[in-house]
């Protein structure tokens, strides 16, 4: 007696099933949850209760995308996404080979380089340092890893011993540059002395500023030819959004994967290898390659209106599955046509010789404002950054213009 062969699309599997059988009977057999397949003898459509005669072709076709094993392999999925689904060795390939063709198409590194990855301890840039680390063969790269301890209790003091031991895991060069050593005080005393002396009080414009002062000269510090940020596909099309309501649209014309278009010698170049990677495949990709980040919030509010933004874009990408591409692209698109040739001019701060783009850099301007300026400068000669005479001069040359 000849079999019937079946088919199950999606798992590239085959089978031949022996005539009699109804194909419900099969499906239990097999354990395949029959809503989740459409079944067909010979090109049409029947229902599970046909009973299959011999030299039937059955074809069981997927209803949901998901309902198949990987495309690949046929294994248990972990992921799906219009079209794609993988089971976990396929995922962690996937997101490893996307991540490796950004790089790629935008020529985000060169060979010999070497990458320091800006760690926040969060998904995207424990996900980041994991596969840079994995291909720096391939790369041909030296990778290091640094970390700014803000001094946020309840937030950053969990995330600084995660990073330590990843890194130890890895076997990746760390530093943790911290706002205590270097401004005298945590962000949390910080703001509290804001408060004290009526100054403003927002906790992310001192800690944004701040942060992108520290990881500019932690790179520098490290030897590094290039900073890597763990900013993902979901993070750029958020901002694009943002610059658009906030009216902000000559900002859009900086998101692109790098900037190195700025000319200063301090200023290290950055990179974004994420850019096409979605937020839920950085998520996903940190858990399936136990890095367990803790998924926590800092403490201070975040936008709300990133947030609301945030919660748009999910609602019409679940209604729309795909949109957030199409928004990068579109993104992409009006960067391309209307970024000018002219390369941003960039000066020097007049305190502390860190890049700026007016004649004060905001870290000096903040801190002055706090009055604890001296102690930056302190921590930058003990660190070597600059000689005695350079910050002496420049107190000088401050004390006398003001
Ligand atoms: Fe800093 Fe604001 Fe981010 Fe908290 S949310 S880490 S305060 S920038
Ligand atoms: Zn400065």
């Amino acid at each position: 007696m000849s079999k019937a062969l079946l088919e199950i699309v999606g798992r590239d599997s085959r089978l031949y099933i022996d005539p009699g059988e109804t194909l419900r009977e099969v499906a239990n057999r097999l354990g395949i949850k029959t809503v989740e397949y459409i079944p067909t003898v010979n090109g049409e459509v029947v229902t599970w209760d046909y009973k299959v005669s011999e030299e039937d072709k059955v074809k069981l076709i997927p209803v949901i995308s998901g309902g198949g094993g990987c495309i690949i392999c046929g294994e248990t999925p972990v992921y799906s996404y219009v079209g794609r689904v993988y089971c976990k060795k396929h995922f962690i390939e996937y997101i490893e080979r996307k991540v490796l063709n950004t790089i790629y198409k935008y020529g985000l590194i060169d060979e010999g380089d070497h990458i320091a990855v800006a760690v926040s301890g969060g998904k995207d840039s424990l996900t980041l340092l994991n596969i840079l680390n994995k291909y720096k063969g391939e790369l041909s790269i030296e990778l290091s890893a640094l970390i700014i301890d803000e001094g946020i209790s309840g937030y950053r003091d969990l995330t600084i011993q995660d990073f330590i031991d990843i890194n130890r895991r890895l076997g990746v060069r760390y530093r943790v540059i911290s706002y205590k050593d270097v401004f005298g005080l945590p962000l949390d005393e910080i703001l509290r002395l804001a408060g004290r002396i009526g100054a403003p009080v927002y906790p992310c414009s001192y800690c944004g500023v701040f942060r992108r002062y520290l990881i500019n000269i932690g790179a520098r510090i490290m030897g590094a030819d290039k900073l890597a940020t763990g900013h993902n596909l979901d993070d750029m099309i958020q901002t694009f959004i943002l610059n658009i309501v906030t009216n902000s649209l000559e900002r859009i014309l900086h998101l692109e994967p790098k900037t190195m278009s700025a000319d200063h010698p301090l200023l290290i170049p950055r990179i974004k290898p994420l850019y096409e990677t979605l937020e839920m495949e950085t998520a996903l990709y940190a858990l399936l390659n136990g890095l367990y980040p803790r998924f926590i919030e800092c403490v201070y509010a975040p936008e709300a209106l990133r947030n609301d933004i945030r919660d748009l874009i999910n609602h019409m990408e679940e209604e729309n599955p795909g949109i957030k591409q199409v928004l990068l692209n579109s993104m992409l698109k009006i960067i391309e046509d209307y970024k000018g040739g002219e390369t941003p001019k960039i000066n020097s701060c007049g305190i502390c010789g860190e890049p700026t783009s007016g004649e004060i850099c905001r870290t000096c301007a903040y801190l002055d404002r706090l009055g604890i300026l001296e102690r930056l400068l302190d921590w930058r000669r003990e660190v070597g950054l600059e000689s005695d005479e350079t910050i002496v001069s420049k107190k000088l040359h401050r004390q006398e213009s003001s």
